[in-house]
């Protein structure tokens, strides 16, 4: 019987494969390296979000073992029951630190800040201004949220202007919320300015920086150190599941902000903390983010060297200014041969299409990674010619 009444998942499946929008799912067999296998071939890692490798750094890898010893596998409880460990703090005193800010609260997963977070911080009688390309966790946030709600342009400044203007007198309070790099682009929220109307309007201000922290300004500081607008931005979230190689979300900025945010934010009230050896690694990644800036420099120079062979080879890469560097090709059927094709030359990049980005801007992903060599890059490269020629894309 049951199977009966669940017959809908078939159709519903049916109808998002004839549409190509359904997922296959790859398997990484060992680690996630620039030099992997994926579904049992050999290829190089060019859709990661590991970019300063640090996956498996010995330091990461040893804070892990070691807090198994010490602390266990799980932490048997949500944090504000019996599961607040020695280790979440000193996560966070190290995190504020890194960030330049009084205070910093780590979530399960950045998903988890973003829905946890947002809908407390606007409610009714609140507007939420948000950037048309951001996140589906912010998007889903501000779902949860009972403020109204309205988008800007993407990136828009004048756009957003036009929006704080005419929300005037008329909310209690404003949030403009946006993402700090774009992940299907790789273009930067031009937070300078952001900062500069929130200020004038009185809105408050909240960067999603998923892909900006351990990437972007001093030390990988992130979008306000990018920017020079640190402690300017009122809410900062990131992630540790991106260039910080493990799995976490944060968010950082006042004393205030944090006991307001675990107080209220039902996704970290009622789920369990981090175990103790991921939070350890956590702490690690922050060291070796402090101390060997050698990652970040060989991250950036890849990304360099990578944008400007593409460019010269005839490829279209968009707005890219970050180490996301989409290569935009048209047809969405196209950009899955491409992917495909490349697979087949041993490197591994996947097509991102419509609906994520438009009809005719499908675009095979790459992301550098601090781990890349130069012969890597060069055999990519390379790779990329072979199929654009062959296509006629170049
Ligand atoms: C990946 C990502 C998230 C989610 O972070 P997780 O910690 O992986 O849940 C949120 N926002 C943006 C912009 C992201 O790219």
């Amino acid at each position: 019987m049951s199977r009966e009444k669940l017959s809908f998942l078939r159709d519903e499946y049916v109808n998002l494969e004839a549409a190509g929008l359904n997922w296959r799912l790859r398997t990484l067999e060992g680690s996630s390296a620039p030099h992997c296998i994926v579904d049992g071939k050999k290829v190089l890692m060019l859709c990661s979000n590991n970019y300063l490798n640090l996956t498996n750094h010995p330091k990461l890898k040893e804070a892990a073992k070691k807090a198994i010893d010490t602390h266990g596998v799980g932490s048997g409880s949500v944090r504000p029951i019996a599961g607040n460990m020695d280790l979440h703090l000193q996560l966070e005193k190290k995190l504020a630190a890194f960030k330049h800010s009084e205070a910093a609260l780590v979530y399960s997963t950045g998903f988890a800040a973003n829905a946890g977070l947002i809908p407390q911080l606007a409610s009714e009688g609140d507007l939420i201004i948000s950037d048309e390309l951001n996140h589906g966790s912010i998007i889903d946030g501000v779902r949860l949220s009972r403020a109204e709600r309205a988008i800007y342009k993407h990136c828009d400044i004048g756009d957003l202007e036009g929006v704080l203007s005419k929300a005037q007198g008329k909310y209690r309070r404003v949030l403009v919320i946006s993402d700090g790099v774009f992940s299907m682009d790789g273009d930067i929220a031009p937070f300078d300015g952001i900062v500069k109307l929130a200020s004038e309007f009185g809105a408050i201000t909240y960067v999603d920086d998923a892909h900006g922290d351990g990437v972007l300004g001093e030390k990988g500081r992130g979008i306000a150190s990018h920017f020079h607008v640190e402690g300017e931005i009122d809410v900062e979230m990131g992630t540790f599941s991106k260039a910080f190689g493990v799995v976490g979300g944060y968010i950082s900025g006042g004393e205030d902000l944090r006991t307001f945010a675990f107080n209220k934010s039902r996704t970290w009230l009622l789920s369990g903390s981090h175990p103790p050896p991921i939070a350890a690694a956590c702490i690690a990644a922050l060291e070796v983010v402090e101390n060997e800036p050698q990652h970040l420099q060989a991250l950036w120079k890849n990304t360099d060297y990578f944008k400007k062979q593409l460019r010269e080879m005839g490829f279209d890469i968009g707005g890219s200014q970050t180490p996301i560097t989409p290569v935009i090709v048209g047809e969405s059927t196209v950009a899955q041969k491409i992917s495909a094709m490349l697979y087949e030359e041993g490197v591994f990049a996947l097509p991102i299409v419509f609906p994520m980005v438009a009809r005719d801007k499908a675009r095979i992903r790459t992301i550098m990674n601090a781990g890349h060599t130069r012969p890597d890059l060069d055999a990519a490269l390379s790779s990329f010619q072979k199929v654009g020629r062959k296509l006629k894309i170049l």
